[in-house]
């Protein structure tokens, strides 16, 4: 029942990101990057600092004026958009590299710039209790706010839009396509969608205007004022809580918990849709300890009922030293979540299927079956348990 249609040549894209059975999360998105978006990747890794760019004057065109920012003495601006604030001086460019202030006013280059795109199942994102068996338009930009060292993405996340080929899709265009494809909703995704905000936030009210859901697969650290911006027309969010601990995400991410941690409780309260998924890298954040704390504060933040991915790593980017994920430690993970007391844990980047059967917490029979990115069966009827009638959360219509 699910299904992946790739979107067709004279849309400008490839196919080449379709799920195949078997076929790991990871080779999907590498496809998808590489491939389903047609794009060639032009120029070789810059680096995302703080940047001087120089005397520049005049706005060029498809620039576009960020909505969160704080203008400051000495044409200076504060960014309102995630935790980082940057502030940034004229001809400057904040972390993510895909905003510039240009005389005291602050410009996102990737407005209407798409780097990837393609038609993904949901389960890719992955959401497993979110319209199962439906399709996502899926696009992002180029720019991350953080630097991770396993990025399976970098060559769009960490890079310069100047060194991505990116295309004009305008938020139209965008929902027009995830229309003509059938799709149910339209996915921000595949570099941070925090960075590409405004663009998000425009796309998704539209989405909303065509019937369309709405999805932000996220690292966690949009600022507060912007998500409760866009909630009203957000429907769902996948984030990552890439480790129990603020040491890893310092060390290999260039990032911090805690704003992580205050997007989830967010998210959670606000009554949006939410999974978490949590790589697990050997000898990095595969600790029991590590998945202890981890599991322990998703059940006092977010409750027993939000789905936790323990997601398997591959040696990617600059981890390349480390082996990927064994199952074994990956179905440890699984059974000391489910001890801790999460009733949704899954299993994901593996071609085992056992961990990725959703299982009634009442009477333990499968009410959604997969394979793979497909969708095999599903038991529910009216968002409960067709043999026990206990209410399985999620997004079911
Ligand atoms: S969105 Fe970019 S410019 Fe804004 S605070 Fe975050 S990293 Fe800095």
């Amino acid at each position: 029942m699910a299904f992946s249609r790739n979107l067709t040549a004279d849309e400008t894209l490839q196919p080449g990101a379709q799920g195949r059975p078997g076929m790991t999360r990871r080779e999907m998105l590498r496809d998808c990057l590489l491939a389903g978006a047609g794009l060639a990747i032009e120029a070789s890794l810059g680096g995302c600092g703080a940047r001087q760019r120089g005397r520049k004057t005049g706005v060029p065109r498809g620039w576009h004026e960020v909505s969160h920012y704080e203008k400051l003495p000495g044409n200076r601006v504060r960014c309102g958009i995630c935790w980082r604030a940057c502030e940034v001086g004229p001809g400057e460019r904040g972390q993510c590299g895909n905003k510039e202030n240009r005389d005291g006013v602050y410009y996102s280059l990737v407005y209407g710039k798409v780097a990837a795109l393609n038609v993904d199942p949901i389960e890719k994102k992955p959401l497993f209790h979110f319209l199962p068996g439906t399709s996502a338009l899926s696009f992002g930009t180029a720019g991350c706010n953080m630097h991770c060292r396993n990025c399976q993405n970098w060559e769009i996340s960490q890079r310069q839009p100047e060194q991505v080929h990116s295309l004009p899709y305008s938020p139209e265009a965008l929902a027009t396509l995830a229309r003509k494809h059938s799709c149910a909703s339209l996915a921000y995704t595949y570099n941070e969608p925090t960075v590409f905000y405004d663009f998000m936030r425009d796309t998704a009210r539209l989405a909303r205007e065509y019937g369309l859901r709405s999805v932000m697969v996220s690292n966690g650290t949009l600022r507060r004022q912007p998500m409760l911006e866009l909630a009203p027309v957000l429907d769902a969010v996948k984030v990552d809580l890439k480790s129990g601990t603020n040491d890893f995400y310092k060390q290999y991410c260039d990032g911090v918990l805690s704003p992580v941690q205050e997007t989830i409780k967010r998210v959670h309260g606000l009554g949006k849709w939410l999974e978490v998924v949590f790589l697990v890298i050997p000898g990095l954040t595969d600790g029991r300890d590590n998945i202890a704390q981890a599991c322990d504060w998703l059940l006092s933040a977010a409750g027993a009922d939000t789905p936790l991915h323990f997601s398997r790593f591959h040696p990617e980017y600059r981890l390349k030293d480390i082996p990927a994920t064994p199952y074994e430690t990956l179905a440890r993970c699984h059974e000391q979540a489910r001890q801790a007391g999460l009733n949704y844990v899954y299993v994901g980047n593996v071609a085992e299927e056992e961990h990725q059967q959703t299982r009634c917490p009442g009477c333990g029979r499968t009410v959604i079956g997969r394979s793979g990115f497909e969708i095999t069966a599903i038991h529910l009827d009216d968002g409960r348990c067709r043999y026990c009638h206990q209410p399985i959360p999620g997004v079911w219509a």
